[in-house]
């Protein structure tokens, strides 16, 4: 089925139940709405002559219309090209030119981005590009008006035209470890995805997700968008970017049963002064994804946010993303310890990094995973391409894992993030963990940094709770000593006001390595 497909028959069952909520614009749409807007903004894009397999850009901050354009990008067979909207002039133009994007639809401005000047500047350079088309200006009013020319029924006939392996996204990776990677999706793998993991979650058309986290990246337009549209669901747009006071805002008046997040928005969410004044009580589950969550979190957001259901899910960009979820009646040690089991119809085994033999259950080595949700292969980009997805179509996800005898996966950390210190593994993770239980410390990051002697050493970068109340090396090593094996012991502090971060919510940790290193030096 393709995703158009997957909407009309969404259309006709759910038509009058709520689809898409805005909290900014207080606007809002049934079904049978939406799939009419959708539908103008698709014909906008045939008269602009967007034909199939062409790359229709969207660059905006979370807004209706990036939701419209996915649908409509979808339905006329375009392959829809997602940009960050944290980029900058020379990440844009890169994307442009990688994807060969013809038509472009950006936000003018939010925050500290001007995204027409930036458009504007590199527009010329832009060979294939052809059409800029600006949310909430007059050429957005003139691409739908321009559809008005085009017959629905030739609409129909394109769609009727489609095949769910055609690439319908290229979704660039987060770009946690380097510069992102344009993963090339289909119809077949995304719309699958969301399917599942709203299955898991027990999704019906009385839930109503609230969607902090960027559309442009995964988390959002498949985990919640199409979870949503193809459970019959309601999709709330709290703010255009993350904001920890209109989340929570929306949750309460939007009487929303899911909460999305990476754990620093929980973690953001939880420390508001005001916290306990919001009524949560609608909350029954959500997703938690994108990297690890300390237990205490996830605590809290059990007792306190009401998410008895919440799932934490693992996946990345290139595998359209989840591969493992938690399920609704898991416990406390499954939630927090582990990232749940095996999807259905995805394989997982772990295998040794370096020979790529399967290793028993409880051994850590690097998880590979495989079946339908496996991307096409990354944009233009064959040999990048052959070095994760392997001749028998495993992907190879550069992720360290264990699987347990129980099924469950545990993540340790990052092949890249591995700390080697005097020949001994040191998994930042574990350390991070630990570290967190500090009365003093609200946020932690462990990263390796050069070192003479043992090759690499271990630093903690801690955002404190208090900046009046400081924590001294002395302090943390005393907190240490006894309870963390001694190689594991943090060598260096660095009290720090934020991590670099990218805007999906994860830390920068080469980065922020790299910053570490500097100041040592
Ligand atoms: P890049 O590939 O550009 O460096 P990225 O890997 O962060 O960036 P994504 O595709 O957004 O880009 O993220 C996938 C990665 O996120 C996974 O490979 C894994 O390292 C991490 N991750 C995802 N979910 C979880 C989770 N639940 N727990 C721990 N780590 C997770
Ligand atoms: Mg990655």
């Amino acid at each position: 089925e393709t995703i158009g497909a997957s909407l009309d028959a969404a259309i006709a069952r759910f038509g009058d139940r709520e689809a898409l909520v805005d909290m900014a614009s207080g606007r809002r749409w049934t079904y049978t709405e939406f799939g009419r807007a959708v539908d103008e903004v698709a014909r906008g894009l045939m008269a602009k002559g967007v034909g199939k397999g062409d790359r229709v850009g969207i660059w905006a901050i979370n807004c209706p219309e990036w939701v419209l354009v996915q649908y409509a990008a979808a339905r006329i067979g375009a392959i829809m090209v997602n940009i960050n909207p944290a980029y900058r002039v020379h990440e844009l133009r890169y994307v442009l030119d990688q994807a060969g994007v013809q038509v472009l639809v950006s936000s003018i401005e939010h925050k500290t981005s001007d995204y027409r000047r930036m458009v504007e500047q590199v527009r010329a350079d832009c060979k294939a590009l052809r059409d800029v088309v600006y949310i909430g200006d007059p050429t957005w009013d003139g691409l739908v008006r321009a559809g008005a020319a085009v017959a629905p029924e030739r609409l129909a006939a394109r769609q009727a035209q489609l095949s769910c392996d055609d690439p319908v996204n290229i979704q660039y990776t987060s770009g946690t470890t380097g510069f992102p990677k344009g993963a090339t999706l289909s119809h077949h793998n995304i719309l699958n995805n969301g399917f599942f993991v709203g299955e898991l979650i027990n999704y019906t058309e009385r839930d109503r997700i609230c969607v902090p986290v960027p559309f442009y990246h995964c988390f959002g337009m498949v985990m919640g968008n199409l979870a949503a549209t193809s459970h019959g669901a309601c999709v709330v747009i709290p703010a255009p970017s993350f904001d920890p006071v209109a989340t929570l805002h929306a949750v309460e008046r939007e009487r929303c049963t899911s909460l999305y997040g990476v754990p620093t928005m929980f973690i953001a969410e939880l420390n508001l002064p005001d916290f306990a004044t919001y009524d949560l009580s609608t909350l029954r589950t959500g997703i938690m994804a994108g990297s690890p969550c300390p237990v205490e979190v996830m605590r809290r957001v059990v007792a306190e946010m009401h998410m008895a259901e919440v799932a934490i899910a693992y996946g990345m960009t290139e595998t359209s993303p989840v591969s493992t979820q938690t399920r609704v009646d898991d416990d406390l040690e499954r939630r927090t310890a582990t990232v749940g089991r095996v999807m259905p119809h995805i394989e997982v085994k772990v295998v040794d990094p370096a020979t790529g033999v399967t290793l028993p259950r409880g051994e850590a080595g690097e998880l590979c995973t495989r079946g339908y949700s496996v991307m096409l292969g990354y944009w233009e980009q064959p040999e990048r391409t052959a070095e994760v997805i392997d001749a028998a179509r495993w992907m190879h996800t550069g992720d360290l894992a264990v699987l347990r005898e129980d099924g469950y996966v545990q993540i340790v950390g990052r092949i890249k993030d591995m700390i080697i210190r005097g020949g001994e593994n040191v998994y930042p993770r574990e350390i991070e963990e630990f570290l967190y239980s500090h009365p003093k410390i609200a946020d932690v990051q462990v990263v390796g940094v050069p070192d003479e002697k043992y090759g690499e050493e271990i630093a903690a970068c801690v955002i404190l709770r208090d900046p009046a109340n400081p924590l001294t090396r002395d302090e943390l090593a005393r907190f240490c000593r006894g309870r963390l094996a001694h190689y594991k012991v943090p060598r260096y502090l660095r009290v720090v006001e934020s991590f670099p971060m990218t805007v999906s919510g994860k830390v920068r940790k080469v980065e922020l390595r790299d910053e570490v290193a500097r100041a040592l030096a």
